[in-house]
């Protein structure tokens, strides 16, 4: 099999239908695609409602938190702001300004997502993985990745979440918090 750049770097001889990704397609996919991962964890109370993806899921505890302490969109909006070489949630929205007290964390991905295109990049795609060991979750994606897919002007099919438990190991396990990991890929905007 041949690597990639081995033969075809004259794209306008050859052209793409020999179906190997030549040096100069490569090159220039780099160019233009952004990558940025995010990761967040909050502590299980009682006395929280538990918001998940902007759903409110029914359970006996909820994430603490300055904002609602909603953990997988914190995860996504570090993602994204990764991806577009921007500060962080903590520098965007410290948790020591009064303004975002209870924050519903869509409305701050919705900011996230102003400062993003604002960098002149839109998200493609994103990738959430959820830890919690209790609740179940899985009936509650769908409406978790359809809220996101909302704020984030995307297709259902382009956010993607993926709830998971740690078998009982760890924090996660012990039921003392949740964990979330984000992926998002951005794109320059065509205008
Ligand atoms: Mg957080």
């Amino acid at each position: 099999m041949l690597a990639p750049w081995d033969s075809c770097f004259d794209c306008a001889t050859i052209g793409l239908s020999c179906g190997r990704l030549c040096k100069a397609v490569l090159l220039n996919l780099g160019s233009w695609m952004r990558i940025g991962m995010g990761y967040d964890v909050h502590r299980l109370v009682e006395g929280r409602r538990l918001i998940l993806g902007g759903v409110e899921v029914p359970f006996e505890k909820g994430l603490l938190g300055h904002s609602d302490a909603d953990v997988l969109t914190h995860a996504l909006m570090d993602a994204l702001l990764g991806a577009a070489g921007l500060p962080d949630i903590g520098q965007q929205f410290p948790d020591n300004d009064p303004t975002h007290a209870g924050a519903d964390s869509l409305k701050l991905l919705g900011e996230v997502l102003r400062l993003v295109k604002k960098e002149g990049y839109t998200p493609g795609n994103v990738d959430i993985v959820i830890a919690a060991q209790e609740p179940k979750l899985a009936a509650y994606i769908p409406a978790m990745r359809e809220k996101l897919a909302n704020v984030l002007d995307l297709p259902v099919s382009a956010v993607s979440v993926k709830p998971t438990t740690t078998e009982g190991l760890g924090f996660v396990g012990i039921g003392a918090g949740m964990a979330a990991w984000a992926v998002a890929l951005l794109e320059p905007m065509s205008d």
